[in-house]
């Protein structure tokens, strides 16, 4: 690890304009479980059931019972760890411009990062189903699921449900910024999620540095990115910024 870490510091601080493409593991170690992979939800629920807008559509409440039980009580108290405080850093020192990430956990902006394009929502917001309120999750009462807006519409979750469609501005700006940095930092994600996995794609068009940070190897292992720092990313950030 300590040679890809040096190379990293290396590429890291030629480069002019680093995005970063962040996923659930950047999170795991706050407490919140990926997906995919050894302890992920996956393990738990089947996907299709749990994240699912057809399945939220036909039975909001027991969808919001998973929710509740899997990531909103997770996601309520999860500080940011060193991996997103490392990229807070890396932000501090002029050199990461934009982070687009795949969680709804909001830990960046918490971490201290300005420019975060959240690909998939976020957990912070619901709105109602029938007149588009908005409330801040932590307004709203779960003790009864589901919850209902003022009006008596059930509410949901600001987030992109599997077989939805990303919101407009995230996909087109995510386009934008990937394609113009010339070093990307794709870290704790598994890049089998469409079209979250292939964002890496515009930065390679753009000949950027491809450095992936996680545990396993993906599919863009070998493929599309040129080397992958193998740990946690909790780890890695903080061997990275200790290094500069
Ligand atoms: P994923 O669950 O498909 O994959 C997780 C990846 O993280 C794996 O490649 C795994 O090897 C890696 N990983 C595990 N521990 C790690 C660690 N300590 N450091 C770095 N990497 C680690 O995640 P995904 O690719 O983001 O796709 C799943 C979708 O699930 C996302 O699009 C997101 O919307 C949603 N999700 C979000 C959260 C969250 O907001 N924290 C949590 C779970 C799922
Ligand atoms: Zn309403």
């Amino acid at each position: 690890m300590k040679q890809t870490i040096q190379q990293a510091v290396k590429d890291i601080s030629k480069a002019k304009n680093i995005v970063a493409l962040t996923g659930a593991g950047i999170s795991v170690e706050s407490g919140i479980p990926p997906f995919r992979g050894k302890g992920g939800l996956w393990e738990k629920y089947d996907p299709m059931e749990f994240a699912h807008i057809q399945s939220f559509l036909r039975n909001p409440k027991r969808a919001w019972d998973m929710i509740k039980d899997a990531m909103q009580s997770l996601i309520t108290g999860a500080k940011p760890n060193d991996g997103h405080l490392g990229l807070a850093k890396l932000e501090e020192m002029g050199l990461l411009h934009t982070i687009i990430t795949q969680n709804v956990d909001g830990l960046h902006q918490a971490a201290g990062n300005t420019d975060v394009i959240e690909y998939h929502g976020t957990f912070a917001w619901v709105y109602c189903m029938s007149c588009n309120k908005r409330y801040r999750m932590e307004e709203i009462d779960l003790n009864t699921t589901p919850p209902k807006c003022a009006c008596s519409g059930i509410l949901r979750p600001d987030c992109v449900f599997f077989g939805e469609a990303i919101p407009y501005d995230a996909l087109t700006r995510s386009q934008t910024v990937a394609s113009q940095c010339d070093l990307m930092l794709v870290i704790g994600t598994s890049a089998v999620v469409h079209p979250a996995a292939s964002v890496p794609y515009y930065a390679e068009q753009n000949n950027a540095i491809i450095i992936e940070i996680n545990p396993s190897p993906t599919p863009l292992t070998g493929t599309l990115s040129h080397y992958i720092i193998e740990g946690p990313a909790g780890e890695v950030m903080r061997n990275i910024i200790n290094s500069f």
